[in-house]
């Protein structure tokens, strides 16, 4: 007998964000999740140093949205945090994106000076230029270049990270981190970037605070759940919503290596990229996100490893002809209910960033007929 009652599965920003608009517009919500914890993956805490820590790997907000960050504004205040990558190749400390000040880390003077001259000849100023594209070049110095760009950044960064050759890594993926003809050293572009002030778990805890929403941890999904309610919103995994009938949806998933180290600063900044050397991909440095203030300091060496069920976390679709298709092959079956809805990184299968998953429950919601 269906009741009156959203269910929402997982507490993450995807399930938080459509709930609280359910919720705002007088609709009863029950958010349940497996873990222990709100926030999925975002899920942050301030250790006994004081220091947060993501425990799932750096969390920086960014986004251009304004319907996004509107929403945001209403549960927390940010910091000015703007996001660079160090990357360490060659023993040269450098900025990723590959950008104009890179030429000048890595390369002599002279050489650097030169591929800069021509990469304005040939470029526009301000482009990004997906490594792969960057690639098809005819003059020999930019030829040159890119092929230090691609085996000094790209290609075993990218092997480490997914786990396969990177011709096999779909380009949209690769496309995240591309040549930047640029001297802006930060990360991302976005109009609006920063760091929650109270941390990423808190800004859930505010969103999911409404007298209309009801909260259970620790609590799995059941399929018997979907004639008890009038709606669910799933952003677990499709293919475990049935029972894997049709094979298991592949992720990538991340170990971090967590260090506490008896000093102010273990390195010179938040996240320091090793594309040429080492098993993990990147260290990161949490006290920096918060400016936190502590004689210790806490960081996590990411080493990238494939998904098991019941042994590790889903962190990245692997998006891929192959897996699009067993996605769809989920999708098409999931028409036949009409009361169900899958959103998020994994009930969508999408690399998303947190504004996309923001922004995609946001217009979930603007769909519904209520
Ligand atoms: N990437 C790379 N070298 C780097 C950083 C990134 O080749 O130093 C590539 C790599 O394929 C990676 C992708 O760019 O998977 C996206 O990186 P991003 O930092 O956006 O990943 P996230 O922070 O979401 O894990």
């Amino acid at each position: 007998m269906l009741n009156d009652i959203n269910l929402v599965v997982g507490a993450g920003f995807s399930g938080a964000v459509i709930a609280r608009l359910l919720a705002d517009k007088g609709e009863k919500v029950l958010v349940i999740d497996k873990k222990n914890h709100i926030a999925g993956n975002s899920y942050d805490y301030r250790d006994e140093n004081g220091i947060m820590i993501h425990k799932y790997g750096s969390h920086i907000f960014h986004t251009s949205n304004e319907k996004v960050w509107s929403f945001l504004k209403r549960f927390t205040d940010f910091n000015q945090y703007m996001h660079k990558v160090i990357a360490i190749i060659d023993g040269a400390h450098t900025t990723i994106p590959f950008n104009f000040n890179t030429l000048y880390d890595v390369f002599p003077e002279s050489l650097a000076k030169r591929l800069e001259e021509k990469l304005l000849k040939n470029f526009e100023y301000n482009k990004k230029v997906p490594i792969l594209e960057f690639q098809k070049q005819e003059d020999d110095d930019l030829k040159f270049l890119a092929n230090y760009v691609y085996e000094k950044v790209f290609l075993h960064y990218t092997t480490k990270q997914w786990g396969v050759s990177p011709k096999d890594v779909d380009g949209a993926v690769t496309a995240r981190v591309p040549v930047y003809l640029s001297k802006d050293n930060r990360y991302f572009q976005d109009k609006y970037q920063g760091i929650p002030l109270a941390g990423y778990t808190k800004v859930v805890e505010k969103i999911l605070d409404h007298k209309n929403i009801q909260l259970k941890l620790n609590t799995e999904y059941k399929n018997s759940m979907q004639s008890e309610y009038k709606r669910i919103f799933y952003t677990g995994s499709i293919d475990e919503f049935f029972n894997y009938e049709f094979g298991t949806l592949p992720y990538r998933s991340v170990n971090f290596k967590f260090e506490t180290y008896d000093r102010e600063y273990y390195q010179e900044n938040a996240c320091v990229n090793y594309p040429c050397n080492y098993d993990f991909t990147r260290i990161h440095e949490y006290k920096y996100y918060l400016n936190d203030k502590s004689d210790k300091t806490v960081i996590a060496k990411e080493y990238s490893e494939f998904f098991e069920l019941g042994k590790n976390e889903r962190y990245y679709p692997i998006p891929n002809p192959q897996n699009t298709e067993l996605y769809n092959k989920y999708l098409q079956k999931a028409k036949a209910f009409d009361n169900v809805y899958f959103l998020g990184r994994l009930g969508d299968y999408k690399y998303y960033d947190m504004d996309k998953a923001i922004l995609r429950a946001i217009e979930l919601f603007e769909e519904i007929k209520l």
